[in-house]
């Protein structure tokens, strides 16, 4: 407790901090409540280190020791993953992104991802985001009717564009991803394939939703969604990628792929790694490879499925009807409620959610017409099927008597009971 002596300050934001994750009902499908393990080795003594560069190749004397750690971070990945190249430095999952693209298309080449309105990513292509302002950003969509990726459109789309990459992966899809259908499109037009697999990585790790990395030539993630670790990025290539791959020069040499997606994190994008954050990496990728984790990770799905059927049997609109991942998105338009009003609601009966843009939205991406709900901080607390009718049922009195400040106050108690039976931190 010397945080409490020397900066009393930043100790009681901590505590505060700790206090609203302990009471209330993280929905948010992008969080998690990484180890207390993974916090000691992010708040350890490495922070202080710079090694520029990679294991056995820095810009700076006295590495042997992370050195070892960002390569049992490595070696730890290739073992989650059926891959031949990771990169563990990106400081997070746009930065992975970032380097990525920095690494394989010129200024101007075009670029195809899902909408940003439809379920994609910022570093997607979005125009309020490098990614698109360097390159020529196009879009597809998902269907109207079903709210599945419209891979007609896809295919159609890559046509008419001929991007020099494509992206698949989203932050708001609650569905699983035809990555063979995606690479089939890619290479009609002689496309990259990238998944971003920041949000289902975890489910991914446990085969429980489709393999990218058979498919698409490059795979990005965060590592603190579903994998459960420290905020963070990483770039992987799949077994098959490593070469051909690499760019040959005028004189026929060429340059191995992972040599370059290397070049793109350092010096490309970033400059010191966070050798800290990445021993939190190289703890958390420990945990996942425990049986416990796979239990874990069906859980998830487990209560994904079993809160959108409770919202379906309540009468809410689940676009695209249900969820084969940690996520659902809920329409709200039949309930007359924006998601900007919804998630204020909830905040008031601490329970914790994100607006979000729903397929086809009228509304601004700061109003929007649905809200994100995820599984996977609420199944690390321990939380299974059987409770979720009891958070679903209280979202559903909240948003439905939301003007009686009694009744919310009395949702809110009711709430803090609950969750006392699944301790978070009793150590801290
Ligand atoms: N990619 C996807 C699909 C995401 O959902 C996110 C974050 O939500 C990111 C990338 C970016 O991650 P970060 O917030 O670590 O930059």
């Amino acid at each position: 407790m010397i945080l409490k002596k020397s900066d009393a300050d930043v100790f009681n934001l901590v505590q505060l901090e700790l206090k609203r994750q302990q009471n209330g009902v993280e929905l948010i499908a992008s969080e998690n409540f990484t180890s207390i393990a993974v916090m000691e080795a992010v708040g350890s003594v490495l922070t202080n280190k710079y090694a520029e560069g990679y294991p056995n190749r820095r810009y700076y004397g006295g590495c042997e020791v992370v050195d070892q750690v960002e390569q049992l971070a490595i070696d730890r990945l290739k073992k989650i993953f059926p891959i031949a190249y990771a990169n563990v430095q990106p400081h997070s999952g746009s930065q992975a992104n970032a380097a990525l693209l920095f690494a394989i298309l010129k200024p101007g080449d075009a670029i195809l991802g899902m909408d940003l309105s439809m379920g994609g990513h910022l570093t997607h292509g979005s125009p309020v985001n490098f990614s698109g302002n360097t390159y020529r950003s196009h879009f597809y969509r998902v269907d109207s009717e079903t709210g599945l990726i419209d891979y007609n459109y896809v295919a159609e789309q890559a046509k008419k564009i001929k991007p020099q990459v494509i992206v698949c992966g989203a932050s708001a899809y609650s569905r699983d991803i035809d990555y063979i259908a995606f690479r089939n499109i890619a290479d009609s037009v002689g496309a990259f394939l990238w998944a971003d697999i920041a949000h289902p990585a975890g489910l991914i790790a446990k085969k429980l939703l489709n393999d990218p990395f058979a498919h698409c030539h490059f795979v990005t993630s965060t590592t603190h969604k579903t994998l459960r670790g420290p905020r963070g990025g990483i770039i992987m290539m799949g077994k098959d990628f490593e070469n051909p791959w690499g760019r040959k020069d005028t004189k026929g040499k060429v340059t191995m792929m992972s040599y370059i997606l290397d070049m793109a994190i350092f010096p490309g994008t970033q400059g010191g790694p966070l050798e800290h954050v990445i021993a939190g990496k190289a703890v958390a990728f420990g945990e996942i490879l425990t049986p416990a984790f796979e239990i874990y990770a069906k859980q998830i799905i487990k209560n994904a499925q079993a809160m959108a059927q409770s919202f379906i049997n309540m009468g809410y609109k689940v676009v695209s009807n249900g969820t084969d991942n940690h996520l659902l998105l809920l329409d709200l338009r039949s309930k007359q409620l924006t998601g900007k009003e919804a998630e204020a609601i909830l905040q008031k009966i601490d329970i914790t959610t994100n607006k979000n843009m729903v397929p086809y939205d009228t509304q601004s991406p700061f109003i929007t017409s649905g809200i994100r709900i995820g599984t996977p901080a609420i199944t690390t607390r321990g939380l299974q099927e059987k409770d979720m009718p009891f958070i679903t049922e209280k979202i559903d009195q909240a948003l439905s008597h939301h003007s009686d400040d009694k009744r919310l106050e009395d949702i809110k108690k009711s709430i803090h009971d609950f969750m006392r039976q699944f301790p978070l931190y009793p150590e801290l």
